[in-house]
């Protein structure tokens, strides 16, 4: 399976990753939705990850998000993000579409890439969009001059997802002639569509994601019994040979 694949990397002449939370996870990242970790401990995501707190409960908003930083700080891309990032360089691959808030991508040095939940690469005011450096977030700039709160650049829930980020992810979705994804289970909405907007105009899908998802049926290759990592690592030494 990883020769076939490979084989179709190296006639492919557009081909799109597609990267979920299993991507994040391989980097030792918890995934914030699971209950039992610290996060739950101090906070409760579900009431503060919106724009209502960050109206009316400013100061713990706050709060949550300097922690998420803070917790993100500690982990980095894996070799898998450099791989692709690689790859990228090398015209392997043409960009990225991801789900993941954690800017692991572009932290491994990848260019094009299509952030549909946004991500904590880049903070902003709320109020008047001023743009903020996480650095100086991560050190306590979270108030803005105007007034306003600073935030990440993540999609909170109640608030639009990025048309324009996900109008560029169709539009590459259908030029690609592969699409392969990595660590999702593809149970998210609407982000789930895009393998199929790419399978539908022609492209060879590939999942490898550690358990089935509801797409595999419509997959040319699954790939479950590896990690991502170490099947990007086995794809790279046949691109290689
Ligand atoms: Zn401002």
């Amino acid at each position: 399976m990883i020769n076939q694949i490979a084989n179709w990397l190296k006639e492919a002449e557009r081909t799109v990753i597609f990267t979920g939370a299993g991507m994040s996870t391989e980097s030792g990242l918890p995934d914030f939705r699971t209950k039992d970790r610290g996060l739950w401990e101090k906070f409760n995501p579900d009431e503060l990850a919106n724009v209502n707190a960050l109206i009316h409960n400013e100061k713990e908003f706050t709060e949550f998000y300097r922690y998420r930083l803070q917790e993100l700080f500690k982990y980095k891309p894996h070799q898998g993000h450099h791989i692709l990032a690689d790859w990228e360089k090398t015209g392997v691959i043409d960009g990225i579409i991801t789900q993941n808030v954690d800017a692991f991508h572009f932290d491994a040095g990848s260019e094009n890439v299509m952030e549909l939940h946004g991500s904590f690469h880049a903070f902003h005011c709320h109020d008047c969009y001023k743009p903020y450096e996480r650095n100086k977030y991560f050190d306590g700039e979270t108030k803005c001059a105007c007034g306003g709160t600073v935030r990440p650049n993540i999609v909170l829930f109640g608030e639009q997802l990025p048309q324009d980020t996900f109008k560029q992810a169709e539009v590459a979705a259908r030029a690609a002639d592969l699409f392969i994804v990595l660590g999702s289970s593809l149970t998210v909405s609407p982000a789930n569509m895009f393998p199929l907007v790419a399978k539908d105009h022609g492209a060879k899908l590939v999942i490898i994601n550690r358990e089935a998802t509801d797409f595999d049926s419509y997959a040319d290759a699954t790939v479950q019994d590896m990690s991502i990592k170490e099947a990007l690592l086995a794809i790279n030494d046949r691109l290689k040979q």
